[in-house]
């Protein structure tokens, strides 16, 4: 479900010389896959350059030194940043990837054609309907995002659906698009009766009882 390839697929313009290059070395703002007045008269061509070569620019550039700053602590065994570096990382690395996604998502009005048949059409008809309550649906939810954020159309993997909602803002402290392999559950339910307050404790000692056998099998699926 979440091999290289598949990522490879679903971030399809870019030119990365490797998925593992892009990652390992730093984040590049990726070229457009259109010129910049491709979007015209819809999206002007000096929104596009704003909007691509500084506002995404500077996502691409918070994010790299994110992640310089995050080694620094983690060299220096001192965390006291944590909550501003973690959110910063969730704002820098979310605006990467949705700026890619939105990108990738337009197209100049010459080549923009609604579905006609296929799996994507037949999925949308089982969740939303028909094509166009889908694209009401969406319209509306993005027309009606509290403040800054975005409209998303999303796969559920569970449930095997697709999913319209809301992103308030974009970062909410995660990074779209990645894929969790491990968690710890921080909620009150998840310690109180043992615990009560005292979350550090109980987080402390779930260290006792990780299983890193399937935490390995997980980072070797998907990595
Ligand atoms: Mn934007």
């Amino acid at each position: 479900m979440y091999c290289p390839c598949a990522l490879k697929r679903y971030f399809n313009h870019y030119s990365y010389a490797t998925l593992e290059e892009f990652i390992l070395i730093e984040y590049k703002l990726p070229e457009l896959p259109y010129s910049y007045d491709a979007l015209e008269p819809y999206i002007d061509e000096k929104t596009l350059r704003l909007h691509h070569d500084k506002h995404h620019q500077g996502y691409v550039n918070g994010l790299n030194s994110t992640l310089k700053s995050l080694k620094v602590s983690r060299e220096k065994g001192d965390h006291s940043d944590i909550r501003k570096l973690k959110r910063n990382l969730a704002f820098h690395g979310s605006g990467v990837v949705l700026h890619n996604l939105y990108w990738e998502g337009l197209c100049p009005e010459k080549e923009s054609k609604e579905p006609e048949s296929g799996a994507f059409l037949e999925q949308v008809k089982t969740d939303f309907g028909t094509l166009i309550a889908f694209k009401k649906e969406m319209s509306e939810a993005t027309k009606a995002v509290e403040g800054s954020g975005w409209g998303v159309l999303a796969w559920e993997p569970l449930g095997k659906r697709l999913i319209v909602f809301q992103a308030e803002n974009h970062q909410n402290l995660t990074i779209w698009g990645v894929i969790p392999i491990f968690v710890i559950d921080a909620w009150e339910h998840a310690y109180y009766l043992k615990y009560q307050n005292r979350r550090a404790d109980y987080v402390d000692n779930v260290w006792n009882i990780v299983n890193w056998r399937e935490i390995e099998n997980k980072f070797n699926t998907v990595k």
